[in-house]
């Protein structure tokens, strides 16, 4: 192709550009198309959800998942996009969760017992923002879309320690005693669904009842297998709620875990069937997507950050499991 053809094709690219809708005010805005171009056109091109639901179960390996009689899961599953990833060892809560939210592996974030509230080993100074805290993604919608609306409603009060709660609009802690974690969980999904009436940007729902029934029955015992049918059944109505709301086509859901388990444990056990998780990203926002794999937790956020169409902080070491169109 000579060059004069070059010049056309790149005229014609940046006229088609900026008459392309910007799909996600947030990023570019109505500035978009005079101040950037044709460059921010593209970007706005990338970002195709203007919401993400995050639905964290703790202890649900992937190897464990009853899909027979988790149709709701099966349905996000099916109907979006599905990959087997890999959490970090020692195969643990709090050093996932807080790889999961701060798209760091736990050898930067410091996190190394399953219950790390603070490093055990000091973060290197470039993991840390301008504010002094290891970004997660709630702390990175806040800084780079100041007005978004977030949410985090969890059911075990560890993963208050792996996100930045003051950077969370609406964060709550739904404690208890153990065997009360079915009521702990419904409640979770039951004020996600409350919330939909705010148009979140990101809603964390974490679930904790599936690893307590590991841990108290065996990984894949009729219990454990149990509890996940109780996330599921709670998840379709939640489920219901969404796709009744204006926001729903375009929106993002995703699914993962921490760890799975064998026997009545996981910590430090070496086996495919702790270190496997689920990695689903689904709903309408996801159509046209491909995932990248293999996943690891520390792609979670970058990938919530490339629906949204924002920036990766150069800290961050995991990358968007999602090629965008
Ligand atoms: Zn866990």
């Amino acid at each position: 192709m000579g060059k004069s053809y070059l010049a056309v094709g790149f005229m014609v690219a940046a006229v088609a550009a900026a008459t392309v809708g910007c799909k996600c005010e947030k990023v570019c805005g109505d500035a978009c198309e005079t101040a950037c171009g044709a460059a921010c056109a593209v970007k706005c091109e990338c970002a195709p959800a203007k919401h993400v639901v995050l639905i964290g179960v703790d202890g649900c390996g992937a190897r464990w998942i009853p899909w027979d009689v988790m149709p709701n899961l099966k349905a996000l599953r099916d109907e979006g996009l599905y990959t087997v990833g890999r959490c970090h060892r020692p195969t643990a809560s709090a050093i996932n969760w807080k790889s999961v939210f701060s798209g760091v592996s736990p050898e930067i974030h410091g996190f190394t017992k399953w219950n790390s509230s603070k490093p055990s080993i000091e973060p290197p100074a470039s993991a840390f923002d301008a504010e002094g805290r290891i970004p997660c993604i709630f702390s990175e919608i806040r800084r780079q879309t100041p007005g978004a609306y977030t949410v985090s409603l969890f059911a075990w009060d560890g993963i208050g320690n792996c996100h930045n709660t003051n950077t969370v609009d609406f964060a709550r802690y739904y404690g208890g005693k153990g065997d009360e974690y079915p009521v702990r969980d419904a409640s979770v999904f039951a004020e996600g669904a409350r919330q939909l009436a705010k148009k979140p940007t990101l809603m964390l729902l974490y679930q904790g009842g599936v690893d307590h029934a590991g841990h108290s029955h065996n990984w894949g015992s009729p219990e454990y297998t149990n509890a996940l049918a109780q996330v599921d059944a709670n998840l379709g109505k939640f489920m219901t709620a969404l796709k009744g709301t204006d926001m729903w086509k375009d929106t993002a859901v995703m699914f993962v875990a921490d760890h799975g388990g064998l026997g009545t444990h996981h910590g430090g056990v070496e086996d495919i069937r702790v270190l496997e998780i689920p990695f689903i990203v689904s709903g309408p926002a996801a159509k046209g997507l491909r995932l990248r794999e293999p996943a690891m937790l520390e792609d979670v956020a970058p990938t919530i950050a490339a629906l949204l169409g924002l920036d990766a902080p150069e800290s961050w070491r995991g990358r968007a499991a999602v090629n965008l169109p």
